[in-house]
């Protein structure tokens, strides 16, 4: 039996899903095994300027060669002189990213191995430590493997597929050399219209705990990291995904008990994990800036969870907390306060601002306004991760015959597998789908024949719109076109950029398409958007461009069946066009192997089963997400509870068979204390194809002093099922699982009625302390 399999079996057979959820006296993280006491030797060597180079962290731009205009000269080659003058005058001790450009491996070899060549020259011999965004696989290494971004991987809801990916881009990265990477995003997916909402693993916080814990797992492996897998870094902390204004890196009003409940808890589970380095949020929550907020960097995040690994700061940011935030007077002061705050490294990240940063650490450190400890801290943190990653050990170059499997067969295959668990079905009426082979398709729309669409951002570059490294994978007209003879592919609109935003323009062939609609059976619509993040992909409205809508509303006056495939980041308003619509097929941004799992459910050789990770809104007004509360919901025109009217709910997905849930039980009528609560219920698969189904356990607190919500998920298990097969899941749930942060700020569970809910069955216990 093969790995795979194996775990298949034992995820349907075993079927006991406990786990403990709990927010409150957990261990502090002593995960890291570092050398303290050869630390502790280094550090006591360090001068100063030693000291204060190890935290400043610069772009590799920084040191490349640049025209008079100040363009990077191509092929980009590093700057030997700025190189020494970085980190022989500076010292410093991290670099990052690259700048609009995919390397190849090679290239990347010889990047990391002239810049060590340098570090390894100086007093201490302390390698720099290279970070990168390889945010859903090696985005910057040519022929890397890449994955759906994490609100797919979400839609999965296996967290099987969130390990490989973070397995399969922590080995591809660390086969360049470079061993730290900026991910995953833990910040909560609550915002649709905030750009990065694709970065998230959606908008519920045990559903992202519980991917993110994967995905630590995968990228980190174990405590003392091989030259196969990175340090994680955990972003952005914290409260960076919900700006009121719904724009990058704007300000956040979170209360103390939503921060508690909702936000901090990703963060918390995955620094147990023994995640080894966090980034801070470049917005601000409550008039505080990220970089300044000394309560939730160092009072939370390190003196109470005892992390110990370094938290660094993001793009600029202790420049803006001077230029963008006005808290500080002067770039001095501003160092000053972020340092003070908690942050170890800064991301400085350009060239001359870096050598003023240090310049100035030197000076507050000498002033007394930086204490000696605090740099001392700030750099035993950094050199803990370097230790933890074989950097301070022999430092030695990575040698390409070690890694057989870099872009191999089966990473492709992992990713296809996520890609297809992800597509999620929200529509089939009239059972459109699948589609077989002797069908006459009409295939129409922007995101049709674009890689770069169903990659996203990140993806070669950092808004992912260039195409010049694109891997050799189809489209979804590629692999419709293998599968059905019979296919016409039209434009119909297409997105371009201009000044900076996405511009919708209807293509030639729109018209011709619709004309020729009569002599198809079928008309495949793909809709969705331009990649785009962080500022530049703030947007006005979630509406989907009229140029995409009339696509369909013109087909549909030809009476052609409808399937859409939406291609999306965030979800579009669709609500006019999913009535005209049969079928309607949510892709997500799946990755390089997206063309080919959209072909492959469409043909029904996969069978759908990704479940949505977040409330799919019907309207722009009414963003809701599915915990909310019996307040929120009544409509005072007609004294009915109907405002909480999503397209499709939070954990919704179709599959091409049925399933039927029974038996509902619980243990206990009456749960004391620290009892557990064990809970079973048969599914059953009663269609005639096989499937896979995520089961989906909610919580209902009856009544409570902080008004409740109406359900919160509190397990999940993935099942595949033949056709006629029944099983029994069971779960265990806690006490933990009834809690809430109280009116004391605190938090506590209180005695009274509650509801287990699954599916639409439901089985009522009290709780006794
Ligand atoms: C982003 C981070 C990213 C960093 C380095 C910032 O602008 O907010 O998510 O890791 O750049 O590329």
């Amino acid at each position: 039996m093969k790995s795979e399999q194996f775990i298949y079996f034992f995820s349907s057979f075993l079927l006991i899903f406990s786990c403990k959820n709990s927010t409150e006296n957990i261990q502090p993280n002593n995960l890291f095994s570092a050398d303290e006491e050869k630390i502790t030797r280094i550090i006591d060597k360090m001068s100063i300027e030693e000291k204060v180079g190890q935290t400043c962290q610069i772009t590799l731009a920084s040191i490349l060669y640049k025209d008079e205009e100040g363009k990077l000269i191509e092929p980009h080659q590093i700057d030997t002189n700025k190189l020494k003058i970085a980190i022989e005058d500076y010292n410093v001790g991290s670099f990052l990213n690259v700048s609009n450009h995919t390397f190849t491996l090679v290239k990347w070899h010889k990047v990391i191995n002239t810049i060590q060549e340098f570090s390894t020259r100086t007093n201490h011999k302390i390698p720099v430590i290279y970070g990168v965004d390889a945010i859903h696989g090696a985005t910057y290494i040519q022929n890397s493997t890449l994955f759906p971004q994490e609100i797919g991987l979400a839609a999965t809801w296996d967290l099987n597929h969130a390990k490989k990916m973070a397995e399969v881009s922590a080995y591809e990265t660390r086969a360049s050399g470079i061993p730290w990477n900026f991910s995953p995003v833990l910040d909560i997916g609550r915002n649709p219209i905030w750009s990065r909402f694709f970065e998230t693993l959606g908008e519920d916080v045990y559903l992202a705990s519980e991917m993110g814990k994967s995905i630590i797992d995968g990228y980190q492996g174990s405590t003392i990291i091989d030259d196969y897998h990175v340090a994680a870094c955990l972003k952005h902390y914290v409260g960076y995904s919900v700006p009121k204004s719904g724009r990058d890196r704007t300000p956040a009003l979170i209360p103390e008990r939503t921060m508690q409940e909702l936000h901090l808890p990703v963060f918390r589970k995955a620094i147990d994990e023994g995640a080894l380095t966090i980034m801070v949020n470049s917005g601000e929550v409550n008039g505080i800036p990220g970089h300044a907020n000394k309560y939730l960097l160092t009072d939370i995040l390190k003196d109470e969870w005892g992390f110990q690994g370094l938290a660094i700061s993001d793009w600029e940011d202790f420049l803006n907390l001077h230029k963008v935030a006005q808290t500080d007077s002067t770039v001095k002061d501003a160092i000053a306060t972020a340092i003070n705050a908690g942050v170890d490294m800064s991301m400085v990240p350009n060239n001359p601002e870096y050598k003023k940063y240090c310049e100035f650490l030197v000076e507050l450190i000498n002033e007394g306004r930086v204490s000696r400890e605090r740099i001392d801290d700030a750099v035993r943190r950094i050199l803990r991760v370097k230790s933890q990653l074989g950097l301070l050990e022999n430092y030695t170059t990575v040698d390409l015959d070690d890694y057989p499997k870099f872009a191999s067969n089966q990473h492709r295959k992992y990713a296809y597998d996520a890609a297809s668990e992800s597509i999620t079905l929200l529509e089939n009426r009239n059972k459109i789908l699948p589609i077989s082979k002797d069908k006459s398709i009409l295939l129409i729309g922007p995101t049709a024949n674009s890689l770069n669409c169903l990659n996203g951002a990140w993806t070669h570059t950092w808004q992912g719109l260039d195409n010049k490294y694109n891997n050799d994978f189809p489209t979804i007209k590629d692999a419709l076109e293998s599968y059905y003879p019979n296919l016409d592919f039209f434009e119909g609109s297409k997105m371009i950029m201009q000044d900076g935003d996405e511009k919708d323009i209807q293509s030639d062939d729109f018209k011709k398409a619709i004309i020729k609609a009569k002599s198809h059976d079928v008309a495949i619509v793909c809709l969705g958007e331009l990649p785009s993040t962080e500022r530049p992909g703030d947007i006005y409205t979630l509406d989907l461009p009229k140029e995409q809508e009339l696509i369909v509303q013109e087909l549909s006056k030809q009476g052609i069946p409808i399937v859409l495939v939406l291609v999306q980041g965030r979800p579009k308003i669709i609500r006019e066009i999913e009535r005209l619509s049969d079928g309607v097929l949510l892709a997500y941004l799946p990755g390089d192997q997206g063309g080919n799992a959209i072909a492959d459910i469409i043909s029904g050789k996969i069978n759908p089963s990704g479940k949505l990770p977040y409330t799919y809104p019907k309207y722009n007004g009414v963003i809701m997400h599915y915990d909310y509360k019996q307040s929120e919901t009544i409509n005072a025109n007609i004294w009915e509870n109907d405002f909480y009217n999503p397209q499709w709910n939070f954990g919704y997905g179709l599959s091409y068979t049925n399933f039927e849930y029974s038996n509902l039980n619980i243990d206990k009528k009456i749960l004391e204390g620290n009892e557990e609560l064990n809970v079973t219920v048969d599914v059953k698969n009663s269609g005639i194809t096989k499937g896979k189904e995520v089961i989906q356990l909610y919580v209902r607190d009856h009544y409570a002093s902080i008004s409740p919500s109406l359900k919160k998920l509190k397990r999940f298990a993935k099942i595949e099922l033949n056709p006629n097969e029944k099983s029994t899941i069971k779960f265990v749930l806690n006490r933990d699982d009834l809690k809430f942060y109280g009116i004391e700020n605190n938090w506590m569970v209180e005695e009274g009625r509650f509801s287990v809910i699954i599916e639409d069955l439901k089985k009522e216990f009290n709780y006794k302390n």
